[in-house]
Formats: structure tokens, sequence, C-alpha cells
């Protein structure tokens, strides 16, 4: 017989967006079950960056001196190199914020984290092993998830589904809303290397034809090799070592640990995506995160952006849903309010993309040279505040209004 439950919201994905999610509609009091459907959250590198806008976050909700408490690099100035030139992009220290640095966290380490804190509230429930099949529809509303978990097919009945489920999102097609894509130049490569003593500021690092981005995490570096749109096979097919020498070449501080790239299953592909969503919803049902609005990793704003709709969803909505069922349009409130910080971030994105990215994959002899842009803000350090502010805490930063309840 196929299991059946009921919950007031179900939220499918445990990513970013439906983990912080789920912790503020449980402390809100609301019954809350998460589906994720790996089994735990050790899974592929897939970005690690929380900005200060989500440490903000967590210190208005009294979690941050915990959280600073599991290990974590801590990055606030943004430096680019280009061809010969290095230059200073943004400085988070001028950004004024409470928090002002970069907490390089593996992405497992902050999802256990709000999972663990989020045991201390009864009514939510976090299912791993779980997958959302399906939605299930009642006269054009969408009145639960169907799912397979570790015992079998199971049906969810819920008065709100919240489709977090990223960017490869099941749940999207499902309620047919249209996808907008903007589209990116490029994708990425990204593998670690390992890490003596040296350091370098240098974050991206741009020569003719090629572009790469570094980060020290003290005992390795994490690299985003990026490579123009769809070139994966043809980098392959040139051989590890060739791919190797390009690293170096372009990074030799990677020189003493670029053999741990053996084989290209050190190397994982990210397909860099920029879509939205036209609509983020149905009645009974919303999308929010990269469910809603895929981004580039340009400014590495994705977790954040997943985390501050999670924050606006559940100030705009908590309340009201413990009052009862939500209306169409009191779920497009979130689309309202978190549309334009989406449409600035991706704008901003295609500005690189266009300006930086393109130029910098455009193979040539010349050496490069600095972008305009990068030479003013380098100039001028009043100005690396403002970019910094832009990357950090982004636009229409959210704050924590929705409700505890009193357990
Ligand atoms: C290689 C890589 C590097 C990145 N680097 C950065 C970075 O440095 N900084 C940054 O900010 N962003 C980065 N990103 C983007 C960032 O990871 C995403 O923007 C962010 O995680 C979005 O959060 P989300 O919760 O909306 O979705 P996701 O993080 O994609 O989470 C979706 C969750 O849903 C689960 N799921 C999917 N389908 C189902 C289903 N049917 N049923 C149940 N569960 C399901 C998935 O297992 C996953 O846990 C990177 C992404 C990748 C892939």
């Amino acid at each position: 017989m196929q299991a059946s439950l009921k919950t007031q919201c179900c939220i499918v994905g445990g990513g970013p967006a439906g983990m912080m999610l789920g912790y503020l509609l449980g402390r809100a009091g609301i019954e809350t079950l998460v589906l994720e459907k790996h089994a735990d959250f050790f899974r592929d590198f897939r970005g690690d960056t929380v900005h200060p806008s989500t440490l903000q976050v967590m210190d208005e909700l009294g979690l941050i001196d915990d959280f600073l408490k599991l290990p974590h690099d801590k990055l606030q100035k943004l430096d680019g190199y280009f061809g010969t030139t290095t230059l200073r992009l943004a400085d988070i220290s001028r950004t004024g914020a409470k928090h002002p640095f970069i907490a390089f966290m593996p992405q497992w380490d902050f999802l256990n984290f709000l999972r663990d804190k989020g045991q201390r509230y009864p009514k939510l429930k976090v299912m791993m092993s779980t997958e959302a099949t399906d939605l299930l529809w009642s006269d054009g509303v969408v009145t639960g998830v169907k799912a397979k978990g570790p015992e079998g097919p199971i049906e969810i009945s819920a008065d709100l589904v919240v489709a977090c489920d990223g960017r490869h999102s099941v749940v999207r097609p499902s309620a047919k809303l249209d996808v907008e894509e903007i589209g990116a130049p490029m994708d990425v490569l990204w593998f670690r290397v390992s890490k003596g003593s040296e350091s370098e500021s240098v974050l991206a690092r741009i020569e003719s034809g090629k572009m790469m981005v570094t980060l020290d995490r003290g005992t390795y570096w994490q690299c985003a090799y990026v490579i123009a749109k769809g070139q994966y096979e043809v980098v392959k097919a040139r051989g590890i070592e060739a791919f190797r020498a390009d690293v170096v070449e372009l990074a030799p501080i990677l020189k003493s640990g670029i053999a741990d790239v053996k084989s290209w299953d050190d190397v994982k592909l990210l397909t860099v995506a920029i879509n939205r969503l036209t609509r983020w919803t149905r009645p009974g049902l919303l999308c929010i995160g990269d469910a809603a609005h895929a981004m580039s990793p340009v400014g590495g704003v994705g977790i954040n952006l997943a985390v501050q709709d999670a924050v606006a969803t559940a100030n705009l909505l908590a309340a009201k849903m413990l009052k009862g069922r939500l209306s169409e349009d009191d779920l497009d409130a979130v689309r309202r309010r978190r549309e334009f910080p989406v449409r600035m971030t991706q704008a901003m994105q295609v500005i690189v993309q266009n300006n930086v990215i393109t130029l910098a994959l455009k193979p040539g002899s010349e050496p490069i040279k600095p972008p305009l842009f990068a030479r003013v803000v380098n100039a001028m350090p009043w100005l690396q505040g403002i970019t910094a502010r832009f990357i950090a805490i982004g636009v229409r930063p959210e704050h924590v209004h929705s409700p505890e309840a009193i357990s």
C-alpha cells in the first residue's frame, strides 16, 4: 500500500533555499516537511561562499556564534590579475557589514548546521533519501507532491509546496512554468589543488584566451577554470597534461600541487546557466532559489540569493500561513519582492560576462589590458566598498521578521 502524509508546507529540495526556509517555517510553528533526494549533504563541491548577507541572517537568528565555530576561511579583499597587472576590485571591510567578510565553508557544513539547529523545532521534519517525482493536483491547484522514499512511493498532501530543487528542478516543468533563458558564454571546470605555505590575494586571473579563479582555502586552492560554452569535450580531447600546463601557465602558484589533478575525474564541469521564471507560482505552489532563477557563478552569489529568497518567503508568508491557506496572489508577493534583486544581480553577471569573460576567452597574442572599470575601481578605494556591497550584501537585503513560535 502506498504511504501517505499530510503537512502544512512541503519543501522540495534541501539546498540553501530549502534548508533555510524549513528552519524559518519550523521556527514559526508551521508544520513543515523538507524532502531531500540525497541521503546526506556530502556531495560534490557546489560552491561554499557564505556572504555577509547570510552571516547577518544567522546573526538575526541568534546562530552566528555557533556558526562561526565551524571551520571556515575568511576573505575580505578581492583582487584581479589582468595579464601583468594586479588590481583591487572589491574590499568588504568598506561595506559597513556587521560581519565584513566572506566565510568559505563547505556547503554540507552549512546545511548540516541548519538541520541540526532546526531539530529544536518540533514542527520541522527533514526527510532524506526522498525524491519528489511529480506534483499532486486538484482542480488546477497544487495539493502536494508524489515522492519516492527509502520505503517506496509516498503521497504527501500539503497546503503549500515550495520548490527549492535547484536549477534542474523537476517541479517547475511539472507545473509548466516558463523559463526565460538569459544565457552565458562559458562553462566552468572546478577542481582543487593542494597548497603549501604559499599564498596570494589574487582571485581572478585573466590572460589572452584564458581565465580562472583561485580561492585560497588554507590547505588547498579551490580553482575554477573558465572555458567557452560547450567546449569541455574539446578541452578534454587535448589531454589532462595539456590542461594542467594551461592552468600552471595562468597561475604559477599552483605548480607544486597541480599533480593532484590526476584525471578528468578530479575535474567537475559546471554548465553555467542564467535563467529565471516569468511566473514563480501556481495556486498552492511557489518556486524560489535556483529553481526560480539559476545564477552564473560570477560573484559567487547563488547561495546567498537562495537564502535571501527563503528569508523573504518566511517574512511574507509565515504569519499568514498560521492563519490558513494562501492565495496565489499571497505567494506571488515573494516574486514581487525578490524579482528586482534577481534581475539586478543577473544584469551585473551579464555585464561581467560581456565585458570581461567574453574578452578573456577570445584567443589572442596581445597581452590583455585591464578593463577601464577595473582600473577606476582600483584607483578609488571608496569604490571598492560599493562593488563589495553589491557582491557581499546584494540588492535589497532581507532581514528576519518572520515570527518565532514559543514552544
Ligand atoms: C560546481 C558549482 C559551484 C558553485 N559555486 C558557487 C559559489 O562559489 N558560490 C555561490 O554562491 N554559489 C555557487 N554555486 C551555485 C549555488 O550552489 C546555487 O546557486 C545554490 O546552491 C542554490 O541553492 P538552492 O537551494 O536554490 O538550490 P540547490 O543548492 O541546487 O539545492 C537543491 C537541492 O534540491 C535537491 N533536489 C533536487 N531535486 C530534488 C527532488 N526531485 N526531490 C528532492 N530533492 C531534490 C538537491 O539534491 C539539492 O540538495 C555553484 C554551483 C555549482 C554546481
